[in-house]
Parts: structure tokens; sequence; C-alpha cells
């Protein structure tokens, strides 16, 4: 079959739509979104952009439960949201084959943290693929389902931004028929209260002796003999770096978890030296010091522990550039608002209206910490602009504001307003309604009233929810109108309670797109 040229994240969803997946999931999140996004433009599949990855995860784990296959994707982060259901999932098993799909940021490009999502995997004791390629992201997005219904368990397809942003040749293949509905009724599997709990995580472990057999079955982790005494340990991606860096060189080649430790074992003892290449945290590195003293890697400080396998740091433990050679790289150029932007005219308002301290979220107006505006004091993660902003006003502190965009209140921030309001706390709530998750590429959300698949929906009306959660006050403004929007913000701060200020206008790029 011809190959064509696939983003990573397009062969993983060409992957789910061959294994025949009867629905995708997913909340926008870099490096993630595009999975969904092609799984909606590009097939019959019903996908939907879900309100957070935690909904999204249990909407794809109830498509299983109907003997039908789910793809639920999300970015690194986003499984800490969803980690409540996830982790339960692989006690009660699946039923459909059920694939999560998770984009880790190693470099942090657009991400708050660089968390790798293979301590996850090997937290809630699933198997954890991590494709070197875009042809294996899809091949091995394609067998997770079947792995999946054979152990009943949930199946992560873990990759980075280098590989899902990367575009690759890919062989496209037949689509898999849906599988037919089965929904049965089974409480002593589906049911998590204690009196299963634990027998459900005895036969969890009982499982992990046949998720080694089918990881071996496969060859997913395997030794390309070499010459030389010394060798690489390459997981996911890397494999690429170690092949191209030095080709000779013996290659113990990691694609899924856990790893048999004999096989590492087996390797480093028959090698004078190691090194180890993986993206994320020393996971495999860790294992390989048990029978090691001779590994090279993040832990032995020849790698940053930080950041990216860029070419610097590979060149330099392979002995190929002194590291003031390559010191003349591109001037790094943070985002920026874009010009027009109504979250500018915003924050312009509300630097004049002098807050005490600003809580902000997740979202292209998190860019508003950078000069000129430094409008925002702190960012932690979705939806933590508003507790944060009622822990500091709980200590008495006045004027404290919460700027949160749409979406993320959708995401998480709705839980926080109605705390704020029963716990009696004085804070500004600022929702920037742009009426799209712009960040990542102006996906819908509940607001617009359209859905992944570009069908109308039912509207959420943001101001009438907020008034439900128990806001003292609601105002709508236009940022553009910035007296109206100043005059708001000064009202909002003087007035004890919760205030919220809904600050409307579309991102202007979306604005263009949907005029053309
Ligand atoms: S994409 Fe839209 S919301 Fe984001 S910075 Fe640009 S104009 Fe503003």
């Amino acid at each position: 079959m011809a190959k064509i040229l696939m983003l990573g994240c397009d062969a993983i969803a060409q992957g789910a739509i061959e294994a025949g997946i009867s629905y995708a999931s997913s909340y926008p999140g870099t490096p993630a979104t595009q999975i969904l996004e092609y799984i909606a433009k590009n097939s019959n599949v019903a996908a939907e952009w879900s309100v957070n990855e935690k909904v999204a995860y249990e909407v794809a784990y109830g498509v299983s439960l109907t003997g039908r296959r789910a793809l639920c994707s999300m970015k690194h982060v986003g499984l800490n949201v969803a980690s409540d259901p996830f982790m339960t999932s692989a006690y009660l098993g699946v039923r459909g084959g059920l694939v999560l799909a998770v984009g880790d940021d190693p470099g942090a490009y657009s991400s708050q943290n660089e968390q790798d999502s293979r301590f996850y995997a090997s937290f809630a004791k699933i198997p954890c693929f991590e494709p070197s390629d875009a042809q294996e992201a899809k091949d091995m997005t394609y067998l997770a389902f079947d792995i999946s219904e054979e152990l009943a368990l949930p199946v992560m397809v873990r990759s980075i931004t280098r590989l899902l942003h990367c575009y690759a040749p890919v062989s496209l293949g037949n689509i898999n028929p849906e599988k037919e509905i089965k929904l049965e009724k089974n409480p002593d599997y589906l049911i998590a209260v204690p009196k299963n709990v634990i027998r459900l995580h005895r036969e969890l472990n009982k499982k992990q002796e046949k998720i080694k057999q089918f990881i071996e079955k496969y060859e997913f982790n395997k030794i390309f003999p070499g010459k030389e005494k010394r060798g690489i340990i390459a997981c996911g991606i890397t494999y690429l770096y170690a092949r191209e860096l030095e080709e000779s060189l013996p290659i113990l080649k990691i694609s899924a978890y856990p790893v048999d430790e004999n096989l590492i074992k087996d390797f480093v003892t028959a090698l004078d030296e190691v090194i180890v290449l993986e993206e994320g945290y020393p996971f495999i590195e860790n294992i390989a010091r048990k029978y090691s003293s001779n590994i090279r890697g993040k832990l032995s400080g020849d790698l940053p522990l930080e950041g990216e396998l860029g070419p610097e740091p590979l060149f330099r433990i392979f002995g190929r550039i002194k590291s003031s050679d390559s010191e003349n790289g591109v001037i790094p150029r943070p985002p920026m608002l874009c010009p027009g932007c109504p979250h500018r005219e915003f924050y312009k308002a509300l630097n004049e209206a002098k807050p005490i301290f600003v809580t902000g979220d997740i979202g292209c107006y998190t860019l508003g910490a950078n000069p000129p505006l430094r409008a925002i004091d702190t960012c932690l993660c979705m939806g933590a602009s508003i507790s944060k902003a009622a822990g500091i006003a709980s200590q008495g502190v006045k004027g404290v504001v919460a700027v949160i965009g749409d979406s993320t209140f959708i995401h998480s921030g709705i839980p926080a307003l109605i705390n704020a309001v029963y716990n009696k706390l004085n804070i500004l709530v600022c929702i920037l309604d742009n009426s799209a998750v712009a960040m990542t590429g102006h996906q819908p959300t509940p607001i617009i009233g359209i859905t992944a698949k570009g069908k109308e929906t039912k509207k959420l009306d943001l101001a009438e929810l907020c008034k439900a959660c128990g806001a003292d006050s609601v105002e709508v403004v236009d940022p553009y109108d910035k007296k109206t929007t100043y005059e708001a913000i000064k009202r909002g701060l003087d007035n004890p309670g919760v205030n919220v200020i809904i600050a409307r206008r579309a991102c202007v790029l979306l604005a263009k797109k949907l005029k053309s």
C-alpha cells in the first residue's frame, strides 16, 4: 500500500480508525490536540471534545462497557485530571478495547511541566507503548486495541511532541468494522466498592505476567546487535536519534512497558558502557543502574535531567561536538498575544484598576504575564486561578482577581467558583470569553454550540451559569470597550463577595477564520 506523509498525531488517529473504534473523546491540549481533530475531520467515527480530560476518559470507558472500541487522547497534564477514573479503570478492566493516547511535552513547549506519563502507566499497572516514529505510532495504536481486549485492560500509547508534530511516511491499512454492542451487567467486576477492590486488585496483579508475555510475543523491546562493547538503550523516538548518531553500536530498543528487567540486565552486563536515551524522566536508566555501574544518562549527569534531548546534549554524550561549538543557536522567542487580541485590551483595563494580586490560568491569556503587560502573578494548572484567589482572599487579602478563559472555566473552574461562593470569600473572577479554545487551534466549546464534528448543539449560557453558582454579581463587558471594562473591574474589586466579569470578544484570528 502507498505511503503518505502523516503527523504523528494523525498516525495515532488513523491507527484507531483502522482498529474499528466507535468513539473518540479528548480535551484540546498541545501536543495531542490533532489526534481528535483528525478523527473528527477524516472519518465517520463519532468524536467529541469533552469538557475536560476526566470526562473524556469516563466517556471512553462508557463506550468500552458496550463492548465497542474507544480512543481517548489528551496531553500529559490532562492525565492528572483524568487520573481518578484512569487508575480505577485498570481494576475494573475494560470490555471493548480502550486506548489512551497521551502526548508528553519534554521541553515544555506548551505546558506547565515535563511529567513523564510512563510513570502513570506503571502506577496503574497497565501496558504502555512508546512508538519511535509515525508508522509505529499507527501500528501500535492499532494493535493496542487487540491487546486491550485480550487483557481486558486500558492500554496507553505514550508519545512526545517531537513525534506527534512531525510528518513521516505511513502506510494506511483497511478499516475494521465496529464491534457489536454487548452491554452486560456484572456488579462483581463493574462496581468499585470495598468488597470488590482487593479481589480486583489481585486480578490486576495476576495480569502483569500476561502483559509481559504480550510484550515479549510482539518483540516490542529488542536488541539490535553491534560490534562494539559500548551500547545504547533507546526508548521511543530516541531510537531514531541513536541510529542516526551511532549506527554500529548495539542498541536495545524499548517500545513497550513494563520492560522485562532480564532483557536490560543481559544487555548492560554484556557491555563495558551503556548510554540510556529517553525523553522524560530517567525511567529506564533507574532500572539499568541496578545491573551495571557503567551507565551514562541523565542520572550520571551526562544528559540533562530537564528539557528535551536536542542535538547539543546528544552530540556531547557521543563526543561529536564540544558544548561551546553549538552555542550560537536561535534566540528564544516566547509566544506573545496576537496583535488586536481582546485579552490585551482586557489586561490594560485590569492593570489600570491596580489589583493587589492576579491569579492566572492556562490558555492564551497566560501570555498576559509577559512584559509589557505583566498582568498575572501566578499560573499553576487548569482551573486553579479561582481556587488560588480564594486561598489568598481567605487570609484577609483584598483586591484579589482570578483570570480564567471560558473553556478553562468549564474545564475545572466551575467547582472553584461554587467553592468560593460557598465559603463566602471576596474575590473578583474575570472570565475571558474568546469563543474558542484559541491556544490549541480554536476548538469549539459548549458556549459556541458547535460539536467536534461541526454540528450545532445547545449553547451554554455562561452568565446564567455563574448566577446559578451563586455569584454576587455577573457583568458582561466587551474588552474593546476599555472604559466600561475598567469600571466593571473597579466595581468588582470594591464590592464584597464573589463578583464575576465576563469579558466577551471573539479571538481575532477566529473572527478572521469565520469571515473567510
Ligand atoms: S489566538 Fe486569539 S486569543 Fe490567542 S493570543 Fe491570538 S488573538 Fe488572542
